[in-house]
């Protein structure tokens, strides 16, 4: 570990060759304004385009440049885990590659992380030249996580933050495969506050967050923080079996008193669908659940490293209680 160093910044990065150069710029830019020294982390999530060659060519004019490239692509969330693993400053910042959140922002984070905060989190404001479906799925979430946790995860927040040390340090320590990166950091605690922004467009190139990694983000975010979702399945099936109950009940009490006739398959047909999509439901949930334990159990590292630019290659040496 480098103890001069105050600044780490970490940028996964998966596939943006279009945009890494002016994203180097501008970071480089906006830190040598701190007159204090730092260092660029790249996480390369198995790019399969120019990325890697071309920050290899930063390095070769910039020291502050370090490279970790994993030997496949292992998702964002790890990407961010690994460069907080490896990042040796005073405080680390994390901060997407395509510009959407701007770096000129870290300048007030530092601000505030001088004034003794311990993390200072990016607040979007407004999120432009993303789609509808985008934002609307992505604010339902955020409330949907808040209302099923008990734990106070801030709306409307991304991964662009300034962590302290001992954040960091703490997170470190922490095992799970399944990662929601915020939601830890709200779980870590310490002092935390925000700085608003406006966020911006994707300065180039396309989302590497399809429909199909958004709903694994999400599900990590709920089930991770939060065993309602199973609760909810748990009293739903409560109410449907009391509802059936009377159900037969009233058609008992006709059958005496009025003679009626207990008929309408219709009706079984309904209740038929309506207790197997609630069952499946319910299994569903309890699946996700699973299947997440059965990670934790199986306990593989959380990502392999291929190449590793100025920064000791080190395993992730977390030891589980026993
Ligand atoms: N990213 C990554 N691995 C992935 C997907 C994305 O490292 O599997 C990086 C990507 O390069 C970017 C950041 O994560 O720096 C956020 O991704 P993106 O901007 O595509 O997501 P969006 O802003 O569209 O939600
Ligand atoms: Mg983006």
């Amino acid at each position: 570990m480098n103890a001069d160093i105050r600044y780490s910044i970490v940028v996964p990065v998966y596939n943006e060759e279009a945009v890494i150069d002016q994203t180097y710029r501008r970071l480089k830019k906006v830190m040598d304004l701190t007159r204090e020294p730092y260092e660029l982390i790249f996480v390369n999530d198995g790019s399969c385009d120019r990325t890697t060659a071309m920050i290899k060519g930063f390095r070769d004019q910039d020291d502050a440049v370090k490279l970790i490239t994993f030997s496949r692509n292992f998702g964002h969330q790890i990407a961010i885990t690994a460069g907080m693993d490896y990042a040796s400053g005073a405080a680390v910042v994390v901060i997407d590659a395509d510009l959407q959140d701007p770096p000129e922002l870290i300048l007030e984070m530092i601000v505030k992380w001088k004034e003794g905060y311990d993390v200072v989190y990016g607040k979007r404001t407004k999120r432009k030249g993303e789609t509808f479906f985008k934002k609307q799925t992505a604010r339902l979430f955020y409330r949907i996580l808040k209302a099923s946790t008990d734990l106070d995860i801030p709306v409307d927040t991304g991964d662009f933050r300034l962590l302290d040390r001992r954040v960091c340090e703490e997170i470190k320590r922490l095992p799970e495969k399944n990662r929601y990166v915020r939601g830890l950091v709200s779980w870590v605690g310490f002092r935390q506050t925000a700085v608003e922004y406006e966020r911006e467009e994707r300065l180039a190139g396309e989302t590497k967050y399809p429909l199909k990694k958004m709903m694994k983000l999400s599900m990590d975010g709920i089930t991770s923080f939060s065993y309602k979702p199973i609760k909810i399945a748990t009293y739903a099936g409560a109410v449907i079996f009391i509802a059936g109950l009377i159900y037969l009940a009233v058609l008992l009490l006709l059958n005496v008193f009025y003679k009626s006739v207990i008929s309408g398959w219709n009706l079984v047909m309904v209740m038929q669908l309506v207790l197997t999509g609630i069952l499946l439901t319910m299994m569903g949930i309890i699946g996700e659940y699973i299947g997440r334990i059965y990670d934790e159990a199986r306990d593989r590292p959380l990502y392999i490293v291929s190449e590793c630019y100025g920064l000791m290659k080190k395993e992730r040496n977390v030891k589980r209680a026993v």
